[in-house]
């Protein structure tokens, strides 16, 4: 049996990249998975994680379709490209802070009641080294990147009482719709190798390596890990 078997979850952001690896993961291992995204795609329900009543209808629906909800992974997130805070508007902030940030705070909320009745649960919120170092994302998302490091590490204290566990991960660079230009444009260049070149591994992320990670704070092989931020980026952060 697998790691999640008879677990029934929320992945957000499951339509690509890490969200999407996540979503097959998590139902290789047993799951049932509520797959969301703004985006359509093959079993997707679509619902914007920044918003309260698609968030609660999406809580609901594992709640009534599926008996309950044990795990959220909250991985929902755009990045606002690189501009400077001169080139940012305050319009850029609120929508990278509205899904970066405000997304698993609603998760949490929402998420938190009905884990409860169940007498445990598990919520993953996917950061970014961005948000414990400068340089890796724009301002608002490294911002947004941070809030929700904090945000994990206040929840996880108030939602312990609960046995409700609430981590986040911190990926380095990963090849996902989200950094395709960056790839891309290394492609074009010749210059794939220069992905690599700053991490002590030589080499980007697979958004497997992420869900992989997803998947141990989401299951019970981390029971006592609760309110830790787990940086997932080949050393990168190191270098
Ligand atoms: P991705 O663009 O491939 O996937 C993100 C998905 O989120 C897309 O399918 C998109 O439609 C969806 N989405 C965007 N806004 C949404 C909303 N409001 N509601 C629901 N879904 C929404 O990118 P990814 O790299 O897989 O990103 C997943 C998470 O990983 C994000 O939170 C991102 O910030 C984080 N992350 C990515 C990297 C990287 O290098 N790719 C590094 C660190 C952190």
């Amino acid at each position: 049996t697998g790691r999640l078997q008879g677990r029934i979850a929320i992945v957000t952001g499951a339509a690509s990249g890490i969200g999407k690896a996540a979503a097959t993961l998590f139902r290789a291992e047993g799951a049932t998975v509520v797959a969301a995204d703004v985006t359509p795609g093959e079993d997707i329900v679509i619902a914007d994680a920044g918003r309260e009543e698609d968030v609660m209808r999406l809580v609901n629906s594992a709640a009534t379709t599926h008996g309950g909800l044990d795990i959220f992974f909250a991985n929902a997130g755009i990045s606002g490209g690189l501009a400077s805070i001169f080139e940012q508007t305050p319009q850029d902030w609120q929508e990278i802070l509205r899904v970066n940030l405000i997304g698993p705070f609603l998760a949490i909320k929402h998420a938190a009641p009905v884990m409860k009745a169940r007498g445990k649960g598990s919520i993953v919120c996917t950061a970014s080294v961005a948000g414990l170092r400068a340089g890796a994302g724009g301002p608002a998302y490294s911002a947004s990147k941070a809030g929700v490091i904090s945000l994990v590490e206040i929840a996880a204290t108030q939602l312990a009482g609960a046995n409700i566990r609430v981590n986040a991960i911190c990926p380095g660079l990963i090849e996902t719709g989200m950094t395709k230009g960056i790839y891309d444009n290394a492609r074009a260049a010749g210059k794939e190798d220069m992905i690599g070149h700053l991490n002590p591994l030589k080499r980007g992320g697979e958004p497997d390596e992420i869900a992989r990670a997803a998947l141990f704070l989401a299951s019970d092989d981390s029971s006592y890990v609760n309110g830790h931020a787990l940086v997932v980026d080949g050393g990168l952060s190191c270098s």
